[in-house]
């Protein structure tokens, strides 16, 4: 019998390990589908390390955005995790000038902190290659390695002698007398029974499915396809900050946008396109080559549509409830609805990468508590 299991050894899965092997001798059980951690969404993402200003104020994206942003920025500097505080900058065009201006005030509502309104000269002056008329600078977001993040939570979590099981899918839950027994189907094609009086689900594009093993009354995800294309190696070096536009409501997401990584080439993306299965495909379409040129030109001066070439692609777990395309994170110890220990995890998009380390000390701390 376990104290805890995980399921899903995603950045999510990973920050909840650490921080209960921090805080508790608890014994510890993670499942992962897939033969490593972090193959999921948490390695199919912008890495970016989000600043909360486009959140609604009282959200749980805007709590867990903002504490999670300086939580991760400070265990990356104490553990040596590469990191960029490069700033963004958000840009548009005259008749955008209205939104960026709400933007600005959701962004002080939510106390990002280094946020200012500049006009064209301050755009050029900051970014040469960047067309705009108005924009919005944000100095806290940043860039980081999610792989280095995710190593350093796995190393944290078996030096407290956590176990892993890799190839291994949860496919049952029942209620017991002191918790809950899991049915895993493992690599042998054989079911293993596991009791454990805590479970986090914490499953990714699954989260909703492994919810739904106890009791159908959870939010169901709908999957919103992202791809990415990269710059071709002239353009290597040519940004110092992340250029983004106005968000695209309809499809609930940022909007196709400049950013990099350690080694300073930029891609554009991602897209955003609903999936109609729960199928994880990941292949990036040729076919959205005029959209990203078209989309990139509107800010990058001299992108040509040769520079472009297909990247990689991702998937959100978009909560899908009264069609709304910006739902919430949802988080929540299911005590209430009479599942005492069995905490969810549902619906974690973007900021998920950012929030990670706040979301794991909260769960950590209702295992502690319990
Ligand atoms: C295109 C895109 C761009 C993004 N950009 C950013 C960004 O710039 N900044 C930011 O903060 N956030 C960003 N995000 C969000 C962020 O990447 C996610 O919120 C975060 O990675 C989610 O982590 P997770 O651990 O919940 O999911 P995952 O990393 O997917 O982990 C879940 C794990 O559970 C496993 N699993 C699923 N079902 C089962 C099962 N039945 N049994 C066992 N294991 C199972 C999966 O294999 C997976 O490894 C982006 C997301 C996308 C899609």
């Amino acid at each position: 019998m376990y104290d805890v299991v995980i399921i899903g050894a995603g950045v999510v899965g990973l920050a909840v390990a650490r921080a209960i092997g921090e805080a508790s001798q608890k014994s510890v059980l993670i499942i992962e589908k897939e033969e490593s951690f972090g193959r999921g969404i948490s390695s199919r993402n912008s890495e970016v390390i989000h600043s909360g200003i486009y959140y609604t104020p009282g959200s749980l994206k805007a709590e867990y955005c903002s504490r999670g942003r300086d939580l991760l920025y400070d265990y990356c500097d104490a553990h040596n995790i590469w990191t960029n505080r490069c700033g963004k900058i958000v840009v548009g065009r005259e008749h955008q000038s209205d939104d960026l201006e709400a933007m600005f005030h959701n962004a002080q509502e939510n106390n990002v902190p280094e946020i200012k309104i500049i006009d064209k000269k301050e755009i050029q002056k900051l970014e040469p290659q960047v067309i705009g008329d108005v924009g919005l600078f944000v100095g806290c977001t940043g860039i980081i390695s999610a792989h280095d993040l995710m190593a350093s939570f796995y190393k944290k979590s078996q030096d407290c002698d956590h176990d892993y099981l890799f190839k291994s899918r949860i496919i049952g839950a029942e209620t017991t007398n002191d918790g809950y027994e899991l049915s895993i189907g493992n690599p042998n094609g054989e079911i293993e029974k596991v009791s454990t009086q805590w479970v986090i689900n914490a499953a990714g594009l699954g989260s909703d499915l492994a919810a739904e093993m106890l009791t159908a009354d959870y939010p169901s995800l709908r999957f919103s396809k992202g791809c990415y294309y990269k710059l071709s190696s002239k353009w290597r070096g040519a940004f110092d900050h992340l250029v983004y536009p106005l968000p695209d409501k309809e499809h609930g997401s940022l909007g196709i946008h400049l950013s990099f990584d350690e080694t300073q080439m930029p891609k554009l993306g991602p897209s955003a396109h609903w999936v109609d299965d729960h199928h994880e495909n990941y292949d990036v379409e040729e076919s959205l080559l005029d959209q990203f040129f078209e989309e990139g030109a509107r800010y990058i001066d001299g992108l040509k549509k040769e520079d472009l070439s297909p990247d990689f692609a991702g998937i959100r777990p978009k909560i899908w409830m009264d069609e709304n395309p910006m739902p919430d994170f949802y988080i929540s110890h299911e005590a209430d609805k009479g599942f005492p220990g069995w905490v969810n995890l549902i619906g974690i998009e973007s900021p998920g990468l950012t929030s990670a380390i706040a979301i794991g000390n909260d769960v950590a701390r209702w295992v502690n508590e319990g």
